[in-house]
């Protein structure tokens, strides 16, 4: 049986005070009865006090990047040691706006991946299609690819740590979600690709978290579906009300 996750990408949002005071939020909304399991991605300069107000609750912590070396001459970079050390368990490679907005290709994703594999962090790797790719029925072929290059040269072992999130872009930021029949295909897919490429124990044991536009009222339909295990939310993440609604979700189905 895999834990769901329900976890909240804030990007470049919020500053120390406002992370605080949303952890403390959130704490008091989502209480410690059984749920899923609960993360936030704050901005790097509030780890640190996330991590803090953090402490004791259900509520887990990762980071929305990391370089793929250990230390030197990267201005403006952080590695897995430093995350870490703040306190992180986790970590998101390969968001769409990293690709888009940065230039990071699979190449590059996979040389974080491998270094992460080799820290206490988990890695959250975000995969998906563009409109153009789906309207022209490549949705399946392009995001396979993004695995097999991403994944290139990683154990079973290795691969048995990462959580993906399958996020198409056309669906992220834009209120449209992939309808949950979309997601689970994609996700079945997903799950297939683990099975043939490295063995059904790691494909069984595999989260695949869904992540476009998922808001209190459509997180139980997604949910529902069998190959999906969690949602990573952005814009409905940033206000511990409507988190805490998807974090619910399971009370609603
Ligand atoms: C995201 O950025 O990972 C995301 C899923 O954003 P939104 O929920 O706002 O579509």
């Amino acid at each position: 049986m895999r834990r769901s996750i329900i976890a909240g990408n804030w990007k470049m949002h919020k500053t120390r005070r406002e992370s605080v005071d949303f952890v403390r939020a959130l704490d008091v909304l989502i209480g410690r009865g059984p749920k899923p399991e609960v993360l936030v991605f704050p901005p790097f300069t509030a780890l640190a006090d996330v991590r803090q107000a953090a402490a004791g609750t259900s509520i887990g912590l990762g980071a929305q990047n990391v370089h793929p070396e250990d230390q030197g001459a990267y201005t403006g970079e952080i590695s897995a040691a430093m995350l870490e050390d703040c306190g992180c368990s986790h970590v998101l490679i390969g968001h769409s706006e990293r690709r888009q907005l940065f230039g990071e290709d699979d190449e590059l994703l996979n040389r974080k991946l491998r270094k992460i594999c080799t820290t206490s962090l988990i890695p959250v790797l975000c995969v998906g299609e563009q409109l153009d790719e789906r309207e022209g029925g490549r949705s399946q072929e392009v995001v396979l690819k993004q695995l097999e290059r991403g994944c290139d040269g990683l154990t079973g072992q290795e691969i048995s740590r990462i959580i993906v999130a399958y996020e198409p872009v056309w669906a992220i930021g834009t209120g449209k979600t992939a309808t949950p029949e979309i997601a689970q295909e994609m996700h079945a897919a997903i799950r297939g690709w683990f099975d043939d490429r490295f063995s059904s124990n790691v494909a069984e044991g595999l989260r695949i978290l869904y992540g476009g536009s998922v808001k209190p009222d459509n997180a139980s339909g997604l949910m529902e579906k069998p190959d999906i295990d969690g949602a990573l939310v952005g814009g409905a993440s940033l206000q511990a009300d409507s988190f805490a609604g998807i974090v619910a979700y399971d009370s609603k189905a």
